[in-house]
This record gives structure tokens, C-alpha cells and sequence, in this order.
């Protein structure tokens, strides 16, 4: 064994560095959701007696308009401090500084110095609960967004919710911790303005082009901090920061609505790093797997077959976290209900005073409960779905939510349960210090 590890140390020297760098690279995963749930996992987290407090209390709706044209000017200056921080704690090489006009940025001049997709919609809406009764009025998903779309049974049904009408902090909260999944941060790399340079990991385009906005890898193996830094160039964090700034501005200016969408958006960050997909590229592979990988004559059909894997089970906890959840609304079932309270209970305590050192918390939980979700995963779902390079979830035919959940045995499901249960607990702390963090008076105040 010792032998062994020598010759292949060796070997990953001789194989030079940037050859070694780009064949690893090329193995990671690249879907870049995280829940398919986010709304229920907020709405799940906000059930204990204090967030209920918060929760209940009725905003009006204010158009975004109405917002930049009353702060254009501390907004301004608010960005500004934003790009401050990222110098100073940004990963380097990966910013611009962007302004906004400080009389009265446009909506385009907003996305633009937040370095946000330009075609964003930030629409008006409400999603409904998978428990109400499904309106009459529900929006067709392309009015939410061009790249929502329906995954049956998953429920996904929004009704207009415009300026001037009354929403819950609990009804923000819970639909606009999506909406980073509905857009913003696609496509970016091809905006040579924004500065974020070449996608660390993922593709340039689609849906995976987020995947580094929404994912960051800084607990894997040493071998692969060491030939692969790239994979610590995750901006969640500079996200986080962005959304909790603004959504604080907006609260102190007292524009409760934004406060609360830019908060639920700093919250859809914190909750994906509780994915513990979303914290380690491919759960279960240790040292020894990549030292095969470099000894190994047969690279590519190695690096094909981890990222089809990697992919299918990353496709599959998600579809199972939301089908399962889902079921807590409209099943009076224990397990359901059971998984449900995870989200409420009290989980591991996290930092509750900086927006970075909480997702941080966040990260070292999920990336360390990796290797155990991903073995509950393939024992759950069976060596076809989870050990089949050639099949491939995203895209087959004959894979259907509903057939694969139920074909899962009663006791690996009782496992899988008990291991998403563990994240939940994680994505329910963090859901309740981020509240925590955007209704914490202001330093020194
Ligand atoms: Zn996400």
C-alpha cells in the first residue's frame, strides 16, 4: 500500500502540472441546482414560534422601479462598499468594479453593476404551497421565467402577485428563495465587462453556466486543492454578501419588500451549500480513487463515467428531497411529516453575525456528510440509476419521479430519509441565522 502511494506521487509529478490540472477538471459535475424545493425548505424552516412571528407580518409590494428611483443614491454608494469588500475578501482575479448612476439607475444599470444576467425578469409573484387549493389564475411558467420548467409531479404553480397588492414575509421568503435559480446567473461568462473570467467549473452556457455562482469545492482531497485550485473559485459567498448588503440597505430605508426579496435571495445561496453536492464534486471519492485516476491508462472513459454518476445522484437526492417534502403537504404520512420537522428543529448551531463565516459553517457541515449521503444515495436507488455511466437521468425517457420513488425499498428509503433529514436540519439552521442576520440591528446601532 505504502509502495503504491509512493510510485503514484511520482507519478503526479511527472505527469506535469497543468496536463494533471486540466484532465482532473475535466471530471467535475456540472448541474447547478441544488433543491428543487427551495420554497418548501424555507416555508418549512420558518415554522418554529419565532420565525412564525416574522413570518406573519403583511409587506406591501413595491415595484423595483419604485425602490431605485426613491435610493437611487444610497444604493450607489451601498454597491460601491460591495466591490470594497470584494477586493479586499473576493476571490481574486474575478471582479470588475461596477457602478450604479446615483441619481436613477435603471433596472438595467442595476443588473449591470451587480453583474447579474441583463435579461432578468424579476417578476411579481406568489408561488402557492402544494397544499392550496390550485387557483384558477395560475401563471404559465414562462411569464416567471424563460427557463422555468415543469417537472411533474413537482408542483410549480405562481399567481401574480403586483405592485400594490399584500404579501406575508413568509410568502417572499418562501418564493423568492428560488429566484436565483430562474436566471440571474446564467450565461455570465460570455460579459467580458463583468470580469468573472472563465468558468472555473461547469459550461459557459445554460443552466450549469451558474454552477459556480451556486457551488463551492474547498473541503476536497488535498490532491485536488493541489491540481485543481480552481475548484475553491465559487462565488456563493460574494452572493451572500451581495444580497444581505442590499437587503439591509432596503430594510434601514425602509423598503421592507426589497429587504425581504434580496434577502430571500442571500438565503437561496446559504440554503445550496447545505447540498452537500453543492460542497463536494464528487461525494465518496477519496485519494485513492483519483491516485487510480492518474495511474490509470483509460482517463476519458474514467472522467465520462464520474460525471454522468456524480450527475445522476445529484439529480436524484434532489428529486427525492422535493418529492418527499412535497408529500409532507398533501400525505398525512410519519416519515413525511418526520422529514418535514427537520427543517424546524434546531440544528447545529451556526454563526449568526456574519453572512460569510455562516455559509462557511454551512459548507464544512455538508461537504463532511458527503460521503454518507452519496453511499445512502446508491444503495436507495440501485446500481442502474446511481452506477450506470451509459444512463443518464437528466435526459431518459423512462425515468419518471414518481416510478423511481416508488420502487425505492421501505428501508433504504427510511435511510435516505434519515440522511436528508441531516441536511435539512443544516439547511433549516442556515435558513433561520440568515433571518436572523437581516433583522440584527445594525452594527453598533
Ligand atoms: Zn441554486
Amino acid at each position: 500500500m505504502r509502495r503504491g502511494l509512493c510510485s503514484a506521487f511520482r507519478l503526479a509529478a511527472g505527469a506535469g502540472a497543468t496536463g494533471l490540472a486540466l484532465a482532473l477538471a475535466l471530471l467535475w459535475p456540472s448541474p447547478a441546482g441544488a433543491w428543487e424545493c427551495h420554497d418548501l425548505v424555507t416555508d418549512r424552516a420558518l415554522q418554529t414560534p419565532a420565525e412564525k412571528a416574522v413570518s406573519g407580518q403583511q409587506v406591501e409590494v413595491e415595484s423595483l422601479e419604485s425602490f431605485l428611483e426613491a435610493e437611487g443614491s444610497g444604493l450607489a454608494g451601498e454597491i460601491a462598499a460591495y466591490y470594497d469588500w470584494l477586493d479586499l475578501h473576493g476571490v481574486p482575479g474575478r471582479h470588475v468594479r461596477r457602478s450604479c448612476d446615483p441619481a436613477t439607475p435603471t433596472r438595467a444599470e442595476l443588473l449591470a453593476a451587480l453583474r447579474l444576467n441583463p435579461a432578468t425578469k424579476v417578476p411579481y409573484v406568489l408561488r402557492l404551497l402544494p397544499s392550496e387549493p390550485r387557483a384558477d389564475h395560475v401563471l404559465p411558467l414562462k411569464d416567471v421565467s424563460a427557463y422555468l420548467k415543469p417537472h411533474p409531479p413537482l408542483q410549480k404553480d405562481f399567481v401574480a402577485a403586483p405592485p400594490g397588492s399584500m404579501l406575508s414575509v413568509g410568502e417572499i421568503l418562501r418564493t423568492y428563495s428560488d429566484e436565483p435559480d430562474w436566471g440571474m446567473d446564467r450565461d455570465l461568462w460570455s460579459h467580458p465587462e463583468y470580469g468573472y473570467g472563465t468558468e472555473p467549473y461547469g459550461k459557459s452556457m445554460g443552466v450549469s453556466s451558474q454552477a459556480a455562482f451556486h457551488m463551492k469545492f474547498v473541503h476536497e482531497p488535498w490532491l485536488v486543492r493541489t491540481f485543481v485550485p480552481k475548484l475553491a473559485d465559487g462565488m456563493p459567498l460574494e452572493r451572500i454578501d451581495l444580497f444581505t448588503r442590499l437587503a439591509r440597505f432596503a430594510f434601514r430605508t425602509g423598503h421592507a419588500y426589497w429587504g425581504w426579496r434580496f434577502g430571500a435571495w442571500a438565503l437561496h445561496y446559504v440554503q445550496d451549500l447545505a447540498q452537500p453536492y453543492h460542497t463536494r464534486a464528487f461525494p465518496g471519492a477519496g485519494v485513492g480513487y483519483y491516485l487510480r485516476y492518474i495511474l490509470s491508462f483509460h482517463k476519458a472513459a474514467m472522467q465520462a463515467r464520474a460525471t454522468q454518476l456524480v450527475e445522476n445522484r445529484h439529480f436524484l437526492y434532489e428529486d427525492f428531497a422535493a418529492y418527499t417534502l412535497q408529500k409532507s403537504y398533501v400525505e398525512d404520512a410519519k416519515p413525511y411529516a418526520d422529514l418535514a420537522r427537520c427543517l424546524s428543529s434546531s440544528g447545529p448551531g451556526l454563526p449568526a453575525d456574519d453572512p460569510s463565516a455562516m455559509a462557511s459553517a454551512v459548507m464544512a457541515l455538508s461537504a463532511a456528510h458527503a460521503p454518507a449521503l452519496s453511499a445512502a444515495v446508491v444503495k436507495a436507488f440501485g446500481p442502474h440509476l446511481t452506477e450506470d455511466p451509459s444512463y443518464d437521468v437528466e435526459t431518459a425517457p423512462d425515468y419518471h419521479i414518481n416510478e423511481v420513488m416508488r420502487a425505492v425499498p421501505a428501508a433504504e428509503e427510511r435511510a435516505l430519509l434519515a440522511e436528508t433529514c441531516r441536511d435539512f436540519r443544516t439547511a433549516g439552521e442556515a435558513t433561520r441565522a440568515m433571518i436572523a442576520l437581516l433583522t440584527a440591528p445594525p452594527a453598533g446601532g
